[in-house]
């Protein structure tokens, strides 16, 4: 396939080459174009120094990020484009850091430090490909494959073990087969990369659409990374919904839900408390009772170590508490559930649990399915006109308790939890008289009952 190098990064190619530098695009933007995907930046490689870049494009338009790494940010017509100096890495300190930089003068160096041979293509918009590793034809192949010596490229830089389960998962691609037994081998070496790392390599492998079967094939890596996953694999489910153990089982759960981060982190712990409550009973049938919420304590704690934010955890750990809720199908305790969970959440839950049921025995998904249809035609009414049964959707508040003489935060708080759960089952009409007059009942109540009390 020819690689249409787009006329900013032509013209600063140009530039370079105008005052005797070589400069390529080069990395991730050739081996997307060679697949056919739209490239989301272009990374352009130099033989000119950081000095020469910013001397020959001028230092107006300039960001002079990484210039230790000898990288340079340029900006044309408000798209930035990183510039790099041709280079070698040092020794490798700690499975991670090069110890220095070099920066050399031919491409070939340059594209010899690079991970993969798909990544180390280099194309000049009149000169062509340079392709000095079997990038193109690896590409074709579909085939990740380390430049040089696997588990030497590990050694030096744990991440790359994580890029390439990455790759694997977005691209459908194979690991080739000495570099894959180098992951095997070297994957523990991943205890050395940062938290932060590891985070946003993991997400972007559960993002994949191949992630099916890089998880399958590579939970020794995952397990590095999230050791609680262990009693996962091989957790046997013998119950009649389900024909997978609790990890394969989670895996195409993973597999089902769209490629939305949060419902993908959701799917990969909604069970992952699951080894530690299960019982058998008399029959032999295995429950996991209580596994939803200890399952939410676990990924809270999980997603904390590896230092994701405080947005997401929420967001996933709400998910994985209420996965397996199954309401009956009736507007009251559908609102209950709404109100519990917060009602915005209920599309993502219902995706969550669709998925959930395709990964179970197929007999028994028919009349799952349906069910979680009906679950969503009763949301759908119950939120019309963006309704949430939140306490501040009450005709009354905190201010209007104070006013009727509840004065303590604490009775507040359990006179409008009544309030609602009476708005929900339809027991108190949602205006202001009947929520007061409700109110004021309720409290008599209690403060008769604190007064026999004592
Ligand atoms: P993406 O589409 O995800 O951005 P990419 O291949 O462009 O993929 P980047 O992280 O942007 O990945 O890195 C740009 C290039 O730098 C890569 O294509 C590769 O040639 C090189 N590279 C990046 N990280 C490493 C690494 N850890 N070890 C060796 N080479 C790397
Ligand atoms: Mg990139």
């Amino acid at each position: 396939m020819e690689i249409r190098i787009p006329e900013n990064v032509s013209k600063i190619i140009d530039t370079l080459n105008s005052r005797g530098f070589e400069a390529y695009a080069v990395g991730g933007c050739i081996r997307d174009s060679l697949m056919g995907i739209v490239p989301h930046d272009w990374d352009i490689c130099t033989s000119a120094l950081p000095d020469e870049v910013l001397d020959t494009l001028g230092r107006h338009n300039i960001i002079e990020s990484g210039l230790k790494h000898g990288t340079v940010t340029v900006s044309v017509d408000g798209e930035l484009f990183e510039i790099t100096t041709f280079r070698t890495d040092g020794k490798y300190l700690d499975n991670r850091h090069p110890e220095n930089v070099k920066f050399v003068r031919s491409l070939r160096e340059d594209l010899q430090r690079r991970d993969f041979t798909m990544n180390s293509i280099a194309c000049h918009h009149i000169k062509g490909i340079i392709d000095e590793f079997g990038g193109c034809e690896d590409i074709e192949n579909g085939i990740i494959r380390c430049v040089g010596d696997p588990e030497k490229r590990f050694g030096e830089d744990a991440l790359r073990i994580l890029r390439a389960l990455r790759f694997a998962s977005r691209l459908g691609f194979r690991i080739e087969e000495n570099t894959g037994k180098a992951v095997h081998k070297l994957c523990g070496t991943l205890r050395n990369i940062s938290a932060e790392r590891i985070a946003s390599e993991f997400t972007q492998i559960l993002m994949g659409k191949y992630v099916v079967d890089v998880l399958l094939e590579y939970s020794d890596v995952i397990d590095v990374i999230i050791p609680e996953i262990y009693d996962m694999i091989g957790c046997v489910q013998n119950n009649p919904h389900h024909i997978y153990d609790v990890w394969e089982h989670t895996v195409r759960v993973v597999g089902y839900v769209p490629q939305d981060r949060i419902l993908r982190l959701a799917a990969f712990f909604h069970d992952i408390a699951k080894p530690f409550c299960r019982t058998t009973d008399e029959r032999g049938i295995d429950h996991f009772h209580g596994h939803p919420l200890l399952s939410a304590k676990m990924t809270r704690a999980i997603l904390n170590r590896l230092r994701f934010d405080k947005k997401t955890i929420s967001q996933v750990c709400l998910l994985v508490e209420f996965h397996d809720y199954r309401p009956p199908t009736d507007a009251k305790p559908v609102r209950k559930l709404l109100s519990k969970m917060g009602a915005e959440n209920y599309p993502e839950l219902l995706e969550l649990k669709r998925a959930d049921c395709r990964a179970q025995n197929p007999e028994l998904l028919e009349g799952k399915l349906v069910y979680i249809d009906t679950l969503e035609e009763i949301c759908k009414k119950e939120t019309e006109g963006g309704r949430k049964f939140r306490v501040s959707d009450l005709a009354v508040n905190g201010r209007d308790l104070m006013e009727i003489g509840i004065s303590e935060g604490k009775k507040i708080g359990k006179t409008l939890e009544y309030l609602l759960s009476g708005m929900i089952n339809e027991e108190i009409e949602n205006d202001f008289d009947s929520m007061i007059k409700a109110a004021r009942n309720f409290n008599n109540i209690t403060d008769r009952e604190e007064t026999n009390g004592v």
